[in-house]
């Protein structure tokens, strides 16, 4: 951030009193302009025991698998964010259930929230981020060929519940990503 958004100013980096870090403070207004870590939602969406994935059509990890997930919106729950983002990524309208993962990645300053979807039809097809969108059992899942450490984590505490007949939540904290 170069410039404050309230004036049009210049920013310039410095601890506000009784803060305990440097902010992006204003040099005319004062106004301090706090940067926090974003929130990414998601599901694991089911239908009659197959999970739907999408293929990734934009970077980063094209052509690599993940569930459907992405920033939330203000003005939205953490379950109205993961069902917009399924139907924006699969066309498929699901009903989102309880958590599986919650991640902290203080590399990437995110927290991401992954549920349990059941969908209300197997109507689903590729979009602008997805080039493919399709169903796997659980035997089919690409392990080899997911997008990010988060899909892979989420997808086998999926299954070993599922399997196990709970659903538990699971906090997990995250290194730097290695691919
Ligand atoms: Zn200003």
């Amino acid at each position: 951030m170069k410039f404050c958004s309230a004036c049009g100013a210049p920013i310039t980096m410095l601890t506000p009193v009784g803060d305990h870090l440097p902010r992006a403070v204003c040099t005319v207004c004062q106004e301090i302009h706090y940067v926090n870590p974003k929130v990414v939602v998601g599901c694991v969406p089911e239908f009659e025991g197959r999970i739907l994935l999408c293929r990734r059509a934009i970077e980063p990890r094209k052509g690599f698998w993940t569930m459907p997930a992405g920033f939330m919106e203000n003005g939205e729950t953490a379950r109205e964010g993961a069902r917009r983002e399924t139907l924006e990524e699969t066309q498929a309208v699901a009903t989102i259930g309880e958590l599986i993962t919650m991640m902290s990645i203080p590399m990437m300053s995110q927290v991401h929230m992954m549920f349990r979807a059941q969908l209300q039809s197997d109507h689903h097809g590729a979009t602008t981020e997805s080039s493919e969108v399709r169903f796997f059992n659980e035997a089919e899942i690409p392990w080899g060929e997911l997008a990010f450490p988060t899909v892979s984590h989420t997808l086998k505490h999926f299954f070993e519940d599922r399997e196990r007949g709970v659903q538990a939540l699971h906090m997990i904290d995250l290194g730097p990503v290695k691919f």
